[in-house]
């Protein structure tokens, strides 16, 4: 099955009218690949903007937006809202919404605390469950299952499933939540979904990083139902985003770290007495892997028409090695959206 490539740019907070309106003429200009499909996540303030100034081959995303239809949340934008100026596109769960605006935890605990009242009673003895020990909790958690499932309206959502994701910590389990609900939201409000996942460093660096996408893929697949048209994945190494730093783009350039050994920036890999190494995979490696995973938990269907872009430090210098790779069908670009080179990196499978 092909699969149109599909590159998005993420403006991030940055642009006023003038600036827009050169990336949008430098767009225009081109020349762009036809067969790209070309989304620009562009700050809520200018959607409309943008809308009436960008070409129609060009879709326009909103780069958050919040899990209701509408009401008393001051400073959030709704779906509903992305739609009515025309608009059909949002990322979600980007790196920065969760390590700089708090999408985790505390913040992720405050806004359940805005939805319906069954939910906040289940997100409350969600957290007490994992400490619990007695016959009462558990009793609980079928309950509670339950009514996650109701509420998610989801046939996919597997008693294992959910009770793997609702084991692990605290925030963790708000962040899935949370994050869960807003795709779910948004794309029942008819919008398509740029949906970002990714390792830290810490947990690259520690060996985790598969089990850390798999565990995000999962918390999105009962949220995403049916809709898997309607989704792209975007694997962002929350390591690489801004930083110049990617993952290596092919198969073969697997890099084996063993406690002790020094690493490649030069400094010491602490020797932390377990001799296993650990492997760091390219993107390709990851990409490869999360298909995988979609294809044994889904389906080989969508895992054969499902769209994984990769995010972070994506120039044009980098890009067309990336885009060779197989399972790499797209980029999620941050600061080299607002350059000119967005249009090489646009034509990176030319
Ligand atoms: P970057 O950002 O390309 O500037 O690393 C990517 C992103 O945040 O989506």
């Amino acid at each position: 099955m092909t699969r149109k490539f599909v590159v998005g740019g993420n403006w991030k907070m940055n642009g006023d009218k003038n600036q827009i309106t050169e990336i949008i003429n430098n767009l225009k200009t081109g020349p762009l690949d036809t067969n790209v499909e070309i989304v620009i996540g562009v700050p809520a303030i200018y959607l409309a903007y943008v809308k009436s100034i960008a070409p129609s081959n060009i879709a326009i995303a909103a780069q958050n937006c919040w899990k209701a239809p509408k009401g008393a949340f001051t400073g959030e934008i709704s779906p509903a809202m992305i739609i009515d100026v025309g608009c059909n596109w949002v990322i979600l769960g980007h790196s920065e919404r969760r390590t700089i605006f708090g999408e985790k935890d505390d913040l992720i605990a405050e806004k359940l605390k805005h939805i319906e009242f069954l939910l906040r009673l289940m997100v409350t003895m969600l957290c007490r469950i994992r400490h619990a020990q007695t016959g009462f909790y558990a009793s609980k958690i079928i309950i509670l299952n339950l009514r996650i499932k109701n509420i998610l309206a989801c046939e996919k959502f597997e008693d294992e499933k959910l009770e793997e994701l609702l084991n692990q910590d605290r925030c963790q389990a708000l962040t899935e939540l949370g994050k869960t609900l807003q795709v779910k939201h948004a794309l029942e409000s008819g919008l398509k979904v740029i949906a970002c996942i990714g390792e830290t460093l810490e947990e690259r660096e520690s060996g985790k990083t598969e089990e850390v996408v798999f565990r995000q893929i999962q918390a999105l697949v009962p949220a995403i139902g049916d809709k898997w048209n309607d989704v792209v994945l975007a694997y962002e190494p929350v390591w690489a985003i801004g930083t110049g730093k990617t993952a290596t783009p092919q198969q073969g350039r697997k890099q084996t770290l063993h406690p002790g050994v020094s690493r490649d920036n030069g400094t010491s890999f602490p020797d932390i007495g377990d001799e296993k190494p650990i492997v760091h995979q390219s993107a390709q490696d990851v990409h490869a892997a999360l298909r995988n995973w979609i294809s044994t938990n889904v389906s080989s269907d969508v895992a054969a028409q499902i769209r994984v872009q990769y995010g972070g430090s994506v120039t044009a210098a980098n890009a067309r090695e990336l885009a060779a790779c197989p399972d790499i069908d797209g980029f999620l670009v941050g600061g080299a959206s607002l350059k000119p080179e967005f249009v090489d990196i646009v034509n990176a499978t030319k």
